[in-house]
């Protein structure tokens, strides 16, 4: 049986990122995580104190990843972790995860970039921020920096909804990460952007809604994470009153949820991820045990070629709120 080939050049039924970067290096690149030792407004004060409602740090970085360990350090066991699952990768991307890794003056990017740089195996970075923590002076490195080195910067804009943002204590609004996407984009640099599928505030049709805002944006690559509670954050105090007033997807009802809204994200967005996978040691809900992610999208991607759903195929149908 032919299988169809979509405007993306494959036959996925959405637009893979990974499957861009396996074409464009020839090889498979796997990241890096590197704890550049940074803060973030939202927790030194400067924003605010506690945090999103949803951010725990521990939820997502690595074991070799700390910043007690020197860069050079963290590269070297960073490989030894990825040549335990991957044995032929011997490329990489460095990938600042942890908290907001442009919140410092130029001078200290630069001297990370300049560290990292030094690994002639670590072939790009990821420099994962808040759209409040970049600048003109910034963006204009990266930009110098792109025409080199592959170079992505990912903002977490979370939620295209003020409400939402207000709701979560981010201490920025969506302008502000629209301001900073476009700023970046001009630059000619790749932009990243990670949105949470399932805040309380939100209800599904303005989620559905919300893919067409983001596929207005001059966004390179897309991630998204369903709600988890993790364990030390605001949403878990909230979830242990009154979990009631959320509305947490498991991994079959995310399913067919994600499947439609991505056929409302226009196809120019390459997408990189679809759900998150807390470890257990912060999860608290919802229990996603024993899900795999690879196994996750594969079965995402037999549901939508099973209900004739492909990334954009609803673009151009209007929503309900
Ligand atoms: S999600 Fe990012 S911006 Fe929010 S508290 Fe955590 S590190 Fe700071």
């Amino acid at each position: 049986m032919n299988k169809t080939v979509y405007s993306w050049g494959h036959t996925r039924p959405f637009n893979s990122y990974a499957h861009y970067i396996q074409s464009k290096f020839g090889t498979r690149i796997q990241k890096i995580s590197v704890h550049g030792n940074f803060t973030c407004p939202n927790r030194d004060g400067t924003k605010g104190v506690g945090g999103c409602s949803f951010c725990n740090n521990d939820a997502f970085i690595t074991a070799y990843c700390t910043p007690e360990r020197s860069i050079a350090e963290q590269i070297a066991e960073g490989k030894l972790f990825i040549k335990q699952r991957y044995k032929r990768v011997n490329r990489y991307f460095a990938y600042l995860q942890a908290y907001s890794n442009t919140y410092a003056p130029l001078s200290r990017i630069q001297a990370l970039i300049k560290e990292i740089q030094a690994f002639p195996e670590i072939i790009g970075v990821i420099i994962g921020t808040r759209p409040d923590c970049i600048d003109n002076e910034k963006l204009d490195y990266f930009a110098e920096l792109s025409k080199q080195y592959y170079v992505v910067i990912e903002y977490g804009v979370e939620s295209v909804y003020n409400k939402s943002l207000d709701a979560i204590n981010r201490g920025h609004d969506f302008a502000c990460s629209k301001n900073a996407i476009y700023a970046t984009a001009q630059r000619g640099i790749h932009v990243g952007a990670h949105m949470i599928i399932g805040l309380p505030t939100e209800s599904e049709q303005e989620i559905l809604a919300s893919a067409h805002i983001i596929s207005e944006l001059p966004i390179t690559s897309l991630k998204l994470h369903q709600l988890q509670i993790v364990k030390n954050t605001k949403f878990a105090d909230d979830f242990s009153k009154n979990p009631e007033q959320f509305s947490l997807f498991t991994a079959e009802t995310y399913i067919p949820f994600v499947a439609n809204y991505l056929t409302y994200i226009s196809p120019h967005i390459m997408i990189e991820r679809l759900a998150g996978d807390s470890p257990r040691r912060v999860r608290i809900a919802p229990n996603w045990e024993g899900v795999k992610y690879e196994t996750f999208v594969q079965k995402l991607e037999q549901y939508m070629l099973t209900h004739s759903l492909w990334q954009g195929k609803n673009i151009h149908k209007s929503i309900e709120i």
